[in-house]
Formats: structure tokens, C-alpha cells, sequence
């Protein structure tokens, strides 16, 4: 059966339209299912009983579940492991701010884009996942938390751009004001890369107006030479076109682009790369900011995060070259640090965060 998540109000639209209902019946049910944390069909009190039962012969209320959480003693981070309904495992974050809440999904399960520090590419690509799959990742956190989530990355498993139609379907369905009518600046896409995803994303258009997303680019070197050895990805385009379509995005967009740079220790964290690495975005010239993430070490890779004093080296060495950059905070070291090793665990890989 379909799952009922998974269709824009157009697409809902339509087919109620088809089964010969109301069209106006199509906006009651999404904004039950996107606005109104409804988890089943029953949950929609103002439907006739008889067509709530239609729907349940017709379709889903979801197809997501969760698998395992883990929770944070410290900051009030979760971690989830989330079961898709062919048996597949994705993860998602829950991150506690002062003054908001951001969950980090996932947009494929697995992923095939090889880089060598993340657990999440270890086992290769599963699937993409659908755009309700995506959104049911939020409202799975958010029934479980009982809290709001008013902002999202698509920092989990998987490369966005490469699940490009679900991404664009995702964005709809979260954007519709019909539904949770979230703001496109509350949302980041992170993209290992993908130069003609990029270009595409900077031409999209919605209500005549350029896309307002967030986009975050993972660089983690600033030399190709370095970045071939760590990104698979880094042998099909190199970084100067990729500063070129950063560069296009921000142009079409007046988005402040995040650069994000993971610190791996006598890698990618002397002087020189951090010379490099603020001559590389100031010859891209868009307003910006460097996320620096010191690694989280994974098994499968023999690679290690700098020491505090390091990465704060660092940060400074870009700063003086006029360069922002943050080291990310790190949120739920108590449970799991790494990117995909609740999965990996789960599939028997058993990765362990060293953090
Ligand atoms: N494919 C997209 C989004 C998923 S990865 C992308 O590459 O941006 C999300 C972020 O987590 C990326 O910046 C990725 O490089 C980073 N990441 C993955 N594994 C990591 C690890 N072990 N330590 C630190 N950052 C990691």
C-alpha cells in the first residue's frame, strides 16, 4: 500500500479528486498528517467514518518506525535508528538548542559516495529514500520528544543532490502552508560535492522567487590532490568548479554558504591547510562560515580527531586570514558520536565511536 505521507497536497489532491471525494477533503488530511501530528487515519476526527475507512484500505499514515533511540544525559540529544518498511536502517538526530530544535535526516539509506571517515558509505547504497520517508523522520522525533522541530539539515546518511526529485518533493510537502509550513531558510542541504546538483538547485524556483535553502558544502581539504584522498567524489569535480557553482548558488540565492571541514589529525590540520583553505574561499568570495568538525573516529578508518588546542589553533589561523569558522559543538558525546554507527552496529559492522 502507498504510504500517504509520501504525496504532496497537489498529488493528494488528485487522487482524491479521482476516487470521486471532495477536493477539499485533500487539505483536511495533510494537514493532518504534516501540521496536526495525526498517526493514523482514525486520528482525523473530522472525516467521515466511512471515508477514514477508505483511506486505510487505500494507503499508509506512514511507513517509518523506530528502531532504537538513544539519548543524550547531557544536552538532550537523541539518536535514532529508524526501520524503513522493507527492512532497511537510516538514522536521525534530535538536537536540543536554547531557543529551537533541529533534526538531521537522512536522504538515502546507506550511501555510495565512499568517503573514507564516514561509517555511513561503509556498506555502499541501500536506496533513496522517499520524500515522506524523510518527513516521517522529523515526525517520529517530534511524537517521541513531545518538542517542536523548526529546523532541519540533511546531514544524516546519504547525498541529497543524488536523490534530487525526493529532495525537491520533500521541501514541498515541508514548505506547504497547508502542512508545517516551514520556512525554506529553516532547511540545509549538505552535498559532498555534486556540482550539477548545485547548479540545479541554484535555477529552483518557487512562486516565481529563487529557493531559500540552506546549502552546506563538505570540503574537508582545501588541495584536490588532499581531497581525492579522502572523497571519492573529489576525482569527478574539482574544487575550483565547485567554488564556481558555490559561488552560482550564492548568487541566485544571497544564502551565506556553510563550508563544512572535518579536522583529522596530521591530515588536513597544519598551518598550510588552513592557508589553503581560506585562500580557496575567499577566491570563491561568498559570504560564508567554516563548520570545523573535529572527526569523529570511526573503525573502519584509522583516522583521528586533532587535540582541542588544534583545532582551536585552527579556527584562529583562518580567522586571521578573514575567514569565519566555529568548531561545532559537539552534542550527545555520551552517546555515540560518529556519523551512521548506530546503523553500522545494528547491521553488525559493530563500529564504535571513539569519542
Ligand atoms: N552527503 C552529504 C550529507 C551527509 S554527510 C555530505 O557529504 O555533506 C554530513 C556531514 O557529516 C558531511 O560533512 C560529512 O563529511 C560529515 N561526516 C561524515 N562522517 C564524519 C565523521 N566520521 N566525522 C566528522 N564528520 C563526518
Amino acid at each position: 500500500m502507498k504510504d500517504i505521507c509520501n504525496l504532496t497536497k497537489t498529488e493528494l489532491k488528485k487522487e482524491i479528486e479521482e476516487s470521486g471525494e471532495k477536493p477539499f477533503r485533500a487539505k483536511q488530511i495533510f494537514s493532518w498528517l504534516h501540521a496536526r501530528g495525526a498517526e493514523s487515519f482514525d486520528d482525523m476526527t473530522d472525516l467521515p467514518k466511512a471515508f477514514r475507512q477508505t483511506l486505510k484500505d487505500g494507503y499508509l499514515p506512514g511507513s517509518l518506525e523506530i528502531e532504537a533511540v538513544k539519548r543524550s544525559r547531557l544536552d538532550g540529544t537523541v539518536k535514532y535508528l529508524f526501520a524503513l518498511s522493507d527492512g532497511g536502517l537510516i538514522e536521525g538526530v534530535f538536537m536540543a538548542y536554547r531557543d529551537w530544535n533541529t533534526a538531521c535526516i537522512s536522504s538515502q539509506a546507506g550511501c555510495a559516495m565512499g568517503c573514507r571517515f564516514c561509517a555511513s558509505t561503509v556498506n555502499g547504497l541501500d536506496r533513496d529514500l522517499t520524500a515522506g520517508e524523510m518527513a516521517e523522520e522529523i515526525y517520529l522525533m517530534e511524537r517521541d520528544t513531545g518538542k517542536h522541530i523548526s529546523n532541519v539539515v540533511i546531514m544524516g546518511s546519504g547525498e541529497p543532490l543524488l536523490n534530487y526529485e525526493e529532495l525537491m518533493r520533500f521541501i514541498d510537502i515541508m514548505t506547504d502552508p497547508d502542512g508545517r509550513g516551514m520556512s525554506q531558510r529553516s532547511i540545509t542541504v549538505s552535498t559532498c560535492g555534486i556540482v550539477p546538483g548545485i547548479i540545479r538547485l541554484s535555477k529552483e524556483k518557487k512562486n516565481g522567487a529563487h529557493l531559500q535553502v540552506n546549502l552546506a558544502v563538505s570540503l574537508h581539504a582545501a588541495t584536490d590532490e588532499k581531497r581525492k584522498k579522502l572523497m571519492p567524489v573529489a576525482e569527478k569535480y574539482g574544487i575550483a568548479e565547485l567554488m564556481k557553482a558555490v559561488g552560482e548558488y550564492y548568487r541566485s540565492t544571497h544564502r551565506k554558504i556553510t563550508f563544512e571541514y572535518a579536522l583529522i589529525e596530521g591530515v588536513n590540520d597544519s598551518d598550510e591547510d588552513a592557508r589553503e583553505l581560506a585562500e580557496r574561499i575567499k577566491e570563491a568570495g561568498v559570504p560564508h562560515l567554516v563548520n570545523l568538525i573535529p572527526v569523529n573516529p570511526v573503525t573502519e578508518s584509522a583516522f583521528r580527531r586533532p587535540a582541542r588546542q588544534k583545532c582551536d589553533n585552527f579556527k584562529n589561523k583562518l580567522e586571521n586570514f578573514g575567514i569565519n569558522g566555529s568548531i561545532r559543538r559537539e552534542l550527545g558525546s555520551d552517546i555515540d558520536g560518529a556519523c551512521g554507527q548506530l546503523r553500522m552496529r545494528s547491521l553488525g559492522r559493530g563500529s564504535k565511536a571513539g569519542t
